[in-house]
């Protein structure tokens, strides 16, 4: 049979990723013109294999568009995604709330390292008023206001024993 340029046959119904090898039949990649195992040409060429796929491909693109010719397996989705603010309620650990107000604390921390700089004595002082002043507004806000507003109720509730 003399050489053809066009595709050859290829079953689009068959979802299968991998083929058994005619030769030493093992499994192997079935868009891979080389079996992987004993080196038997599965296609007459690379370029030929790789039109297969793509012919292959076509017909169902949402689940074999994320697949590789290389595969044998497809792609397996896990949701591994964590709750983690409900895990740590379940588990009794007290998590600090998603917050802003640690750059507000290190914006007060920079003001009060510029006053540790030897400048005029008054400069230093304003500097550190204004970096004092700040950094308390942070913790304040941080650890008063924001995360007694996330854990009203931390204290009264109380255990009833039998
Ligand atoms: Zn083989």
């Amino acid at each position: 049979m003399a050489a053809s340029k066009q595709t050859r046959y290829v079953d689009v119904s068959n979802p299968s990723l991998a083929v058994e090898c005619p030769r030493c039949g093992l499994m192997t990649a079935r868009f891979v013109d080389l079996c992987r195992n004993c080196g038997y040409k599965l296609w007459p060429s690379s370029v030929m294999a790789s039109a297969a796929f793509r012919a292959w491909r076509a017909p169902d693109p949402e689940r074999r568009s994320e697949v590789s010719r290389f595969d044998m397996d497809y792609p397996v989705h896990i949701d591994n995604t964590i709750d983690y603010v409900a895990r740590a309620h379940e588990l009794g650990i007290h998590l600090s709330p998603p917050s802003n107000w640690p750059f507000v604390i290190c914006f007060g921390l920079l003001f009060l390292s510029l006053a540790a700089i030897p400048f005029a004595a008054t400069a230093r002082i304003v500097l550190a008023v204004i970096g004092g002043l700040i950094f308390l507004g942070g913790v304040v806000g941080w650890v008063v206001i924001e995360d007694t507003r996330m854990f009203p109720s931390d204290s009264p509730q109380q255990e009833i024993h039998h």
